[in-house]
């Protein structure tokens, strides 16, 4: 009975944040500079429609629940609303309440839930932009350093060793791609990604991480049909996000993944 009150309180904490990484989501790339402030970018406090400008109301405000209600059309102007508003949402609940039955209440749910979420703001954003923002990779490269010093996922030194090694290897890669080619293949972004991601699971798991991050890149290369396209610039953050935030798991479950 207990257990389900933390799942649902897990769930519903996971549905909040996750609207708050909506806001990260669209503003960041801006805020930092990355990209250009579009007319539509909301800047002040308040929530405000991209089409219309009109504040959006507090009772259109609940995750998932006033996209359904709404039918996914802002209720001042009628123009559709991003269904990646709730999809964001869904994923954050999904995985706060997967960590909530993995690691019970504990500080290891709060922060494997951290590392979700800002994996879960860098996949989006990657997708949106291309960019995998150092806002968030740095911070999340000395959070994992951070809180593996008391050995929370991984051995400490494995989660320095994961960080050098990923960091080095992605950009042994980027590099030699880069003076073969001619172009870009990985960009700087994925090194630093990586790097987070190994401060977090450890040096061991990150063969893996890559390995299943590939895979899951070709997947979706090949159900978009753009396998032929090789000039179009395809994110490899999202998949790293989703293999990294798999490794950490893994882990808890006790599987080993090598
Ligand atoms: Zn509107």
């Amino acid at each position: 009975m207990v257990d389900w009150v933390f799942y649902v309180t897990s769930a519903v904490l996971g549905l909040v944040i996750g609207s708050y990484l909506n806001v990260v989501i669209v503003r960041g790339p801006a805020n930092w500079g990355l990209v250009d402030a579009s007319p539509q970018t909301p800047s002040g406090p308040r929530s405000v429609c991209p089409a219309c400008g009109a504040r959006i109301a507090p009772q259109d405000l609940i995750p998932i629940v006033s996209f359904l209600a709404l039918k996914a059309r802002c209720r001042n102007c009628g123009a559709r609303i991003s269904a990646r508003y709730p999809v964001i949402e869904a994923l954050c609940a999904a995985a706060f309440a997967f960590n909530a039955a993995l690691y019970g209440p504990s500080v290891e749910w709060a922060l494997a839930s951290v590392f979700a979420s800002v994996l879960i703001a860098l996949a989006a954003i990657d997708i949106e932009t291309t960019y995998l923002p150092d806002a968030l990779t740095l911070p999340l490269l000395i959070g994992g350093i951070a809180v593996n010093t008391v050995d929370l996922f991984a051995p400490w030194p494995e989660a320095l060793l994961g960080a050098a090694l990923g960091y080095a290897a992605f950009e042994a890669i980027r590099r030699g791609y880069f003076v073969l080619r001619g172009r870009e293949g990985l960009g700087q972004g994925d090194s630093k990604l990586i790097a987070a991601i190994g401060s977090w699971v450890g040096a061991s798991a990150l063969p893996m991480v890559v390995f299943a991050a590939s895979i899951a890149t070709i997947i979706v290369i090949a159900a978009r049909g753009r396998l032929s396209e090789t000039s179009a610039e395809i994110p490899f953050g999202p998949g790293l996000c989703a293999a990294g935030a798999a490794a950490l798991w893994l882990s808890a479950l006790s599987v080993s993944v090598l």
